[in-house]
């Protein structure tokens, strides 16, 4: 007989774990409250293109844990690297190479000659674990003993990568142990073709030809608890009882279903923590605009343009291209809702960098408050673990859960995790039937 598995939530830590699990031969039936699953992940078509909610520039593609899916389950990922030779950085008065790899630190002309080297050795000495931070202090203080304009590419580095605003507040230890990942690779940025959407029904569909169940619509909203277990979730109409429940919803989510069972103080701590949230402006166009970006990054505004549709052609109508702005936000700048201000400034880079857009604009989509990443990782915030010691067959996944890098990753790597532990375990919950 095999072990029944519930998934509530249907973004990329469920599904990954769903069809993971289906795949290994369990019974799996994955819950979903919206029409359609993808969560943050979700395609939305419009006059044409396919906008999706958020990007899918996937970093340190070669330990990505995409590929062990992809691997293991026969995932199709169609990778699109980066392209390096079209990525700038906007410094106000010149445009200069981004310093992606070694040629292009050469030509870059954010650093000095002296400084660059002063960069080559950082890199070197961050792969070979001799720069590891230290705990309690974040990265702005810790690289006070570097250079100025060193200092200042590392923290705009850190921006891009953890889309953030407030780059010098991340733990230094979790910097190093990022960057010691990221510098380790061949591919440091890759995009997917087919967008997320390739992604999402490549689970989808490894989940239901292994006998999985999809429900959308259905929205959880009760758990039934026995001593230190889950042991149902009501959906609208049905309950559902499983030997593991694996719970990749967001901690306010978590708070809402547990809150009135002896568990609720375990979730109570996560749902405290900010999210990391940026403004994103997409726009869709119906002809291309030359320019020699593919992505290009205004360091003064913090505001990064990627034209998505150079590396997935999928998400436009013949002829056109799609764009995706974002522009980063502090914790300060959410709280006096500057996002109104933030739309003004994202269009003036698009008018700098992609003249004439406005007159070929078919459709955008803007939001003022996207949340990237749920818990943002800065100052003393932590990520909450994959499974409690006080409840035996629950497990947490999503991007709020420890894991591997940020962002899609951390849902990825979570998932995986939790279904490693569950994989290890195999048979144990039949063995007093
Ligand atoms: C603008 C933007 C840009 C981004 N760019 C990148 C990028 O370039 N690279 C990258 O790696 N990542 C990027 N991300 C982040 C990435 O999109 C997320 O990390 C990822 O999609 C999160 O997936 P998840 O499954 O962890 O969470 P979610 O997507 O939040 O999934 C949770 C799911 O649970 C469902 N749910 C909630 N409550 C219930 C309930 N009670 N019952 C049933 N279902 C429920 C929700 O509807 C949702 O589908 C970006 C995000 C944004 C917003």
């Amino acid at each position: 007989m095999s072990e029944k598995v519930v998934v509530v939530g249907g973004g990329l830590a469920g599904l990954s774990a769903a069809a993971r699990l289906a795949y290994h031969g369990y019974e799996v039936t994955l819950l979903e409250k919206a029409p359609k699953l993808g969560g943050r992940a979700i395609t939305i078509p419009m006059k044409g293109f396919n906008f999706n909610f958020g990007a899918h520039a996937i970093y340190a593609r070669d330990k990505s844990v995409l590929r062990k899916y992809e691997h293991e389950l026969n995932l199709k990922v169609n990778w699109r690297d980066f392209s390096p030779k079209k990525a700038y950085y906007d410094l106000g008065s010149f445009t200069t190479p981004m310093p992606s790899t070694l040629e292009r630190l050469f030509q870059t002309k954010i650093l000095d000659n002296k400084n660059k080297l002063r960069f080559a050795y950082e890199v070197i000495k961050t792969l070979a674990h001799i720069e590891r931070g230290e705990d309690g202090v974040p990265i702005g203080e810790y690289l006070k003993k570097e250079p100025e304009p060193l200092r200042d590419l590392l923290l705009t580095l850190a921006s891009s990568n953890f889309f953030t605003n407030e780059p010098e507040k991340i733990p230094s230890p979790l910097f190093f142990q990022y960057y010691s990942r990221l510098f380790a690779t061949h591919h440091a940025v890759a995009y997917i073709g087919g967008g997320w959407q390739s992604i999402v029904d490549g689970f989808a569909d490894i989940l239901t030809k292994n006998g999985g169940r999809i429900l959308t619509k259905e929205k959880v909203q009760q758990v039934e608890t026995e001593d230190n277990r889950v042991t149902a979730v009501h959906g609208k109409d049905t309950v559902y009882h499983a030997d593991h429940f694996i719970f990749c919803i967001p901690p306010k989510e978590l708070l809402t279903l547990f809150g009135e069972t002896r568990f609720a103080p375990l979730f109570e701590e996560y749902n405290r923590y900010v999210p990391n949230q940026v403004v994103v402006y997409d726009v869709g166009l119906s002809k291309r605009i030359e320019s020699p970006y593919t992505y290009i990054y205004h360091k003064g505004e913090r505001v990064f343009i990627t034209d998505i549709s150079y590396y997935d052609e999928t998400c436009i109508p013949e002829g056109g291209q799609l764009m995706q702005a974002v522009a980063y936000l502090t914790q300060e700048e959410i709280e006096q809702n500057k996002a109104d201000e933030k739309v003004a400034t994202i269009e003036s880079v698009y008018d700098k960098h992609f003249p004439g857009w406005r007159d070929v604009l078919v459709a955008k989509r803007i939001s003022k408050r996207a949340t990237v990443q749920e818990i943002k990782c800065i100052d003393d915030q932590r990520l909450m673990p994959t499974k409690f010691y006080s409840i035996a067959n629950a497990y947490f996944a999503g991007d709020w859960c420890q894991g591997e890098g940020q962002l899609s990753e951390l849902s990825f790597s979570s998932a995986y995790n939790v279904t490693n532990r569950i994989l290890a375990h195999r048979g144990e919950e039949h063995m007093g039937d």
